[in-house]
């Protein structure tokens, strides 16, 4: 392809993340929706109305699993090659697990899509490759958060721009309440009964809970780089979405 690609060396990458998803990977699709309640469609269609896709626009999608994001971003730059000129959009999904990808390549509907294995900490791309960075519930497992985050500026175009969608803090007590019921009892039990891996969703549930706080991850995008930083809350902030520009 003409992508910028570029070399990497290989690197010691946190070996349970990957084992979680190496066992997981093919109910993923189905544990989203149960985990989720089904909601994490509904965030995931606001990120890409707030990505904006246009025509002829190269997004990258980290972590980007079975490609749901990036899927959704190349359909909706089509719409809109109905009334504007310019050529399809085009999105590379990159993920550190090949298995993901070879899910998401089994779905089919891959048109404008490319497949890069890839780790968030050290991208397989040039500077300044893409319109449009996005990840979705995928830095939390990165082992380090502004290496990746300043990685995934590295690779935008200027004045380009990045998308974070992830799970963050329930914005009042009641929902805390009800929601730490949900994630402490029902997610690993469902983890269990549906993938046979109660540890790796229990890990899961813990990540979130490691995971700083809307504001703290907003400072951290800055520390990476980013300007005008934006947060905005979906859910009552069961999950978030922090934006930033390259500038
Ligand atoms: N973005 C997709 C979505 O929203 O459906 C997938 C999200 S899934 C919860 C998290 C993904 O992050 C997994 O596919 C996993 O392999 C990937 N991942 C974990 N650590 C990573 C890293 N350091 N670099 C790139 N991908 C990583």
């Amino acid at each position: 392809t003409s992508f910028g690609f570029r070399d990497v060396p290989k690197t010691e990458k946190a070996s349970l993340v990957r084992g979680v998803f190496d066992r997981s990977a093919r109910r993923y699709d189905l544990m989203n929706d149960l985990m989720s309640l089904g909601i994490h469609r509904a965030w995931k269609d606001m990120t890409i109305e707030r990505a904006n896709p246009q025509p002829g626009e190269v997004l990258i999608d980290v972590a980007g699993g079975t490609g749901d994001l990036a899927r959704a971003f190349v359909a909706k730059a089509e719409k809109r090659r109905k009334t504007r000129s310019g050529g399809p959009a085009r999105a590379i999904v990159c993920d550190i697990n090949e298995q993901m990808l070879l899910a998401g390549l089994k779905r089919g509907d891959a048109a404008h899509l490319d497949w890069a294995v890839g780790n968030a900490e050290f991208l397989p791309f040039e500077d300044n490759t893409a319109d449009c960075v996005t990840i979705a519930f995928g830095i939390r497992n990165v082992t380090n958060r502004v290496t990746a985050l300043k990685e995934m500026r590295r690779v935008l175009k200027p004045a380009g721009r990045f998308l974070c969608l992830e799970f963050s803090r329930p914005t009042t007590r009641a929902l805390e309440r009800i929601y730490d019921a949900w994630s402490f009892n029902a997610i690993p039990v469902l983890g269990e009964a549906i993938a046979k891996d109660r540890d790796s969703y229990q890990y899961l549930v813990e990540s979130i809970r490691r995971f700083p706080n809307q504001d703290a991850f907003a400072d951290e995008l800055r520390e990476a780089g980013f300007g005008q930083v934006s947060v905005t809350n979906y859910s009552g902030g069961i999950a978030a979405l922090h934006t930033g520009w390259k500038i």
